[in-house]
């Protein structure tokens, strides 16, 4: 099979995803959610035309020519109206937050006036009604402030508390079901023997997955034989997303794709033009899409960036985000790209233009985790790209994970 490019490969991985089902969760638990549904205003805020300074609320009439001395009738605090309303040569004292007071409709700060008992002096200033919070100034009962697909953050979370809402409609998590497979594989913190190294992949997957918006379950590690295989797959029954890692290509012990077709995937591709991470297969199973990722440890990270947060972001019905969008200028001359799209690990510093100015990494080898935890962002060399000079305008994928 001919190799896919990096569009149509996701193009392929993103055909037909319906989103998943919606559910009610408390506010209190809506972080990192994604809403299902738009979101409308079930309040008007502020709810009340409210002092945004400690002062006093007057009537602008009154205060057109000072200094003016008004008797103070009472006080309004946040949370303590005024219940009383104030007559021509009347004053309120005021603070932040309290409603002002009926009779008034400016507010002047307490700087510009001088107290004596039950009278207050408006010696100077402007009368500024930027001191009043209108009614509906935020936002109003009715309008829709929150799209769907739209991920609730810390801006999000605080906005739909104040629209009046107790519980959000969000779509259930993608579950996405892991697993390592390779005899050399010994669990993290456990001491590599002969042969052996440490599975790292499969955590930073699982948090790049989480961080999407996913729900992960570790399936552990599978010994490279049918049965292991086998026996392990069967434990991602519930899975939206299954993700595999390693035994991927086409060597003697790479069974991945034999024993998930002998359980019925029907196998997409299994190849892309692209580097790192070229032998990347991609099936379904069920209702499961499976994503098996090459076992180097920079080409897993890299696609499940590339292609499974993507598919998250769909589950969740949230809007595609353009990968590779941001323009930066290269630190150093490159040499023109062969038939693979490039992911160059890289480190940018700011330009004096406003762009990145990005320099690729010591070594590409894409085994190497060290360099990719140095680099902040990935330089991408298109396919067949032609030589460049240093300064040249490069797209980069920042490494904002
Ligand atoms: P494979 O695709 O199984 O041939 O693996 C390619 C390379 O990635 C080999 O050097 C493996 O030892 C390594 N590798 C595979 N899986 C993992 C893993 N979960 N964590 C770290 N390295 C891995
Ligand atoms: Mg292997």
């Amino acid at each position: 099979m001919a190799a896919l490019s990096v569009e149509d490969a996701l193009a392929r991985i993103l055909d037909a995803v319906a989103p998943t089902q919606p559910e009610l969760v408390a506010i209190d638990a809506a972080h990192r959610r994604t809403l299902a549904q738009p979101l409308a205003a079930l309040l008007t805020q502020p709810p009340f035309d409210a002092s945004a300074m400690d002062g006093y609320a007057v009537r602008a009439a009154d205060v057109a020519k000072l200094p003016a001395t008004l008797a103070v009738i009472g006080e309004a605090a946040a949370g303590h109206p005024f219940s009383g309303s104030a007559g021509a040569g009347q004053a309120v004292r005021i603070f932040t937050g309290a409603p002002l007071p009926a009779g008034t409709d400016a507010v002047v700060i307490q700087e510009d006036t001088a107290r004596d008992g039950a009278k207050v002096t408006v010696r100077e200033g402007r009368i500024d009604k930027g001191h009043v919070r209108h009614r509906g100034f935020d936002f109003r009962e009715g309008e829709t402030l929150l799209a769907a697909g739209r991920r609730i953050g810390p801006r999000e979370v605080a906005l739909a508390a104040a629209m009046g809402h107790g519980t959000l409609p969000v779509r259930r998590r993608p579950r996405v079901a892991i697993l390592s497979t390779g005899d050399e594989l010994v669990a993290p913190g456990e001491r590599p023997g002969p042969g052996q190294i440490v599975s790292s992949n499969h955590l930073g997957v699982a948090a790049l997955a989480e961080a999407a918006g996913a729900e992960t379950s570790l399936l552990g590690i599978a010994r490279d034989t049918r049965e292991d295989l086998d026996a392990h797959f069967a434990k991602a029954q519930d899975a939206d997303i299954i993700v595999t890692i390693g035994g991927a290509s086409v060597g003697d012990h790479d069974l991945v794709a034999p024993v998930l077709e002998a359980r019925g995937m029907a196998l997409n591709f299994w190849n892309i033009a692209m580097r790192p991470g070229k032998p990347l297969m991609f099936g379904r199973l069920g209702r499961a899409r499976v994503l098996g990722l090459p076992g180097n440890p920079v080409s897993s990270l890299i696609c499940t960036r590339l292609f499974l947060v993507p598919l998250v972001r769909a589950l969740l019905g949230a809007p595609a985000a353009d990968a590779g969008a941001v323009q930066a200028r290269a630190g150093v001359s490159l040499e023109a790209n062969g038939p693979r799209q490039h992911y160059m690990r890289a480190t940018s510093t700011p330009g004096s233009d406003g762009l990145a100015v990005v320099t690729p990494v010591r070594s590409q080898d894409s085994s190497l985790l060290a360099p990719l935890a140095e680099a902040d962002c990935l330089l991408v060399r298109p396919m067949h790209a032609p030589a460049l000079s240093a300064g040249s305008l490069v797209p980069i994928l920042p490494l904002d994970f």
